[in-house]
């Protein structure tokens, strides 16, 4: 590589210790934040196309720091998922979702989902314990609790990944595959995994790819044959709305029928969501 100059010569790449700089601020930074609980949770509503209704939630993470800003979660979940981090932040997620499904159920009735993405990490034998002791401590129905997991997620360990799964399928929670089209997983896993739904990645949506209205057809007639549900995410055009319904699409998600918000900007908006 080029040298910039005679500060940096002492560096190969200066780009490569950037890189590294960064990874190593955020690392700091995400300790102190995970003490600090610096942490929000925003929820993006989903939409049943039946119903042109309101049909759950997806819990995101944000993080504002004080020193870097807002860092997006695409950075720093991985970043805490190589520390191991991931695991208390997981547990942290989990509690804030299923405190504010409590008050939710109060306030808007008991028919929604509330979905929560989950890291490949915080599989382990004592997750489902964690997360029954949840459900009792906020009086949740485990039915409208779901988990969204992504498909490279289940490689590594397989057995131990799916006996996790089952488990937490025996609470009688529901589990979503998410960003599907995107990883490496066998159409096999579709059957062998307790999984209710999948979630069609926004990339195909988007038209990202060649070919991608086959795979958004091809990937609803899979689903209808299997009986399972399907979600299309990133949904940013009326357009799009229009298509995937004429698809038979059963939930969709995107900028286009609402933003993820903080909690108590959804309290203040009507929750029948009427679009198309
Ligand atoms: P994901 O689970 O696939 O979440 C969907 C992402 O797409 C979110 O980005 C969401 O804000 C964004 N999105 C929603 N609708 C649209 C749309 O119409 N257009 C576009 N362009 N984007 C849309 P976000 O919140 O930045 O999260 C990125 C990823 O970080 C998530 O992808 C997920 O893998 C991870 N993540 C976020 N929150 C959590 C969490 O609480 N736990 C774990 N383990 N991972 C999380
Ligand atoms: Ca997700
Ligand atoms: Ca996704
Ligand atoms: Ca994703």
């Amino acid at each position: 590589a080029k040298l910039r100059g005679r500060n940096r010569s002492h560096h190969f790449s200066p780009d490569m210790a950037d890189a590294l700089y960064r990874k190593m601020t955020l690392r700091h930074h995400l300790t102190l934040a995970l003490e600090a609980e610096a942490f929000e949770l925003y929820y993006q509503p989903i939409v049943d196309m039946t119903t042109q209704q309101l049909k759950g939630f997806e819990a995101l993470i944000r993080w504002h720091d004080e020193e870097l800003g807002q860092v997006s979660p695409a950075e720093f979940i991985p970043l805490a998922e190589e520390t191991g981090q991931i695991v208390p932040l997981g547990k942290w997620i989990l509690k804030t979702a299923c405190k504010q499904l409590s008050v939710w159920r109060e306030k808007f009735g008991k028919g929604f989902i509330m979905s929560v993405n989950l890291s490949r990490a915080q599989l382990q034998s004592s997750l489902a314990p964690t997360i029954e002791s949840l459900l009792l401590r906020y009086n949740i129905p485990p039915s409208q609790l779901a988990l969204e997991l992504t498909e490279s997620t289940m490689l590594q360990e397989y057995d131990d990944a799916k006996q996790c799964l089952d488990d937490l399928a025996s609470l009688g929670l529901e589990l979503y595959l998410d960003d599907f089209g995107t990883g490496y997983s066998s159409l096999s896993q579709l059957q062998d995994l307790p999984i209710s739904t999948v979630k069609l990645d926004q990339s195909f949506v988007q038209g990202e790819h060649k070919g991608s209205q086959a795979i958004i057809e091809a990937t609803r007639a899979i689903c209808e044959k299997l009986d399972l549900r399907v979600v299309a995410e990133g949904v940013e055009t009326q357009e799009q709305l229009d298509y995937l319904k004429s698809c038979r699409f059963d939930y969709c998600q995107g900028y286009f029928l609402g933003r993820p918000m903080p909690a108590h900007e959804h309290e203040e908006r009507n929750f029948t969501l009427q679009h198309t």
